[in-house]
């Protein structure tokens, strides 16, 4: 059967099963809240991940071509060199493409070739950051105070607080960071956005470049550090985090949002997942996010379920009882899209902030 006569197929199949209640909820949506459905999704990943091929770096270098910008990587996070090929992410109008794959071991989803680190500069050199304006900024503010709110109260108050966003592109998290109050500081690896962020700002200041490569930040003691859609770009993760661990004072927090591998989307859509895009290279889940934290020194680690900003701003247009069984579904399987992390420095940070969150404590070990 081709791809079109599989589609027509389902299509009669979901129309006999679910008739036409969910006709208009969207896509991503519908995962949750039509019953059945995220087992059946969970249970075709398992099928999945059974079958994808198993092999040797050596083996996978073979089949693989190799771009000006890459090199050849192993896991990340456990250093395992066997690699299982999963998906292919490509731009519909041809620009890019790259390979995901996974490791056996410990079930981390990168992408592979990565890009090489000493070359990621040429990825935001040119006007990387198409700056936001209008709806756009609206509703990445949107998303920033959302996430604030899941998390609260640690940005409730900033006065006398030291907070440092980490790729702060144009300014628009650090607005709001100066509106609540907190001595805040950027850095950004697209000059253009640095500019454009100084613009926006009155007392808060970004900066081009490496936290090391500006004094008033390499000097560390922050409260709260935030990696807002960063993290997955990030070539050596374990380097990054052992300086955000360093410059973070005692009973400080770090603050992550990224893509979630364990998606329910990522099962369903694949290589079409909309957190495949362009200038991503790893792609966490909470299962592989605390091994990063416990290797550079964290103590502790708290997820937010992310539900969809639309039904956290109360905008969506599902009724009531979808929406309660869109967040239970989401509770009960992936966590959301998206991935909604706060990392504890130390035991000091969980005493403060970790009250209302399920904090797991990550034990202590270096290597
Ligand atoms: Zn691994």
């Amino acid at each position: 059967m081709n791809g079109h006569a599989i589609k027509a197929v389902k299509r009669v199949l979901y129309r006999a099963v679910y008739g036409s209640r969910y006709d208009d909820v969207p896509w991503s949506q519908r995962l949750y809240v039509r019953p059945g459905e995220r087992h059946v999704r969970q249970a075709l990943w398992r099928l999945r991940l059974r079958r994808a091929p198993l092999m040797t770096l050596a083996e996978y270098r073979q089949r693989t071509k190799l771009g000006e910008l890459e090199e050849f990587v192993v896991c990340h996070l456990c250093g395992d060199s066997r690699q299982q090929p999963l998906f292919t992410p490509a731009d519909p109008k041809g620009r890019w493409s790259y390979h995901v794959v996974r490791c056996p071991s410990c079930g981390f989803l990168y992408r592979n070739p990565n890009i090489r680190p000493d070359r990621l500069g040429d990825l935001y050199a040119d006007n990387y950051s198409a700056f936001l304006t209008g709806k756009y900024a609206a509703d990445r503010q949107r998303r920033y105070r959302l996430t604030m709110d899941a998390f609260h109260p640690v940005f409730a108050e900033g006065a006398g607080r030291r907070l440092l966003d980490f790729g702060c592109g144009a300014g628009l998290f650090l607005e709001l960071a100066e509106q609540r109050g907190f001595d805040a500081a950027g850095v950004d690896l697209s000059p253009d956005s640095v500019v454009e962020a100084n613009r926006r700002l009155t007392r808060a200041r970004a900066y081009h470049g490496a936290p090391e490569d500006v004094p008033e930040i390499a000097v560390g003691g922050f409260d709260v550090i935030t990696l807002w859609s960063v993290l997955a770009h990030l070539p050596r993760p374990l380097e990054d985090f052992r300086r955000f661990r360093s410059l973070l004072a005692p009973g400080g927090v770090l603050m992550i949002l990224t893509v979630n591998a364990a998606s329910l989307q990522l099962k369903a859509f694949g290589s079409e997942w909309n957190g495949f895009t362009k200038n991503h290279l790893m792609f966490y889940s909470a299962e592989t996010m605390p091994v990063l934290l416990r290797r550079t020194g964290f103590a502790g680690v708290a997820f937010a379920p992310f539900y969809g900003d639309t039904v956290e701003a109360g905008t969506t247009k599902l009724s009531e009882p979808m929406r309660r069984r869109l967040r239970r579904a989401v509770e009960a399987s992936d966590g959301g899209n998206m991935l909604r992390a706060l990392a504890f420095a130390d035991d000091e940070a969980i005493d403060r902030w970790g009250g209302g969150l399920k904090v797991r404590r990550l034990p202590k070990r270096e290597g």
